[in-house]
């Protein structure tokens, strides 16, 4: 797992070992309050629903820095992820 799972406040997990969580840069602004902003999937990936794509590298970056698994030396496939707009 490319997060501190146990960092995370985990709201649910899916069948497929998908996490749904609250994204902690999202919170530090008072934003994802119910805690549905941040997916990480069970290979690793992850990604804010609020900011998708090539756009949220740098929000990415910052959950990866407060929420990271420092074990690893930098984040995997992080500027590759997407995941899909909230609806
Ligand atoms: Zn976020």
């Amino acid at each position: 797992m490319s997060l501190e799972t146990r960092k995370l406040a985990v709201v649910r997990r899916l069948d497929d070992g998908t996490l749904i969580a609250r994204c902690p840069v999202c919170a530090s602004i008072g934003k994802d309050r119910k805690g549905e902003h941040l997916v990480v999937y069970p290979d690793g990936r992850f990604g804010c629903v609020v900011f998708p794509g090539d756009a949220g590298w740098l929000h990415r970056k910052a959950i990866w820095e407060a929420v990271g698994d420092r074990k690893r030396k930098r984040p995997p496939l992080v500027l590759k992820f997407t995941v899909k707009p909230k609806e």
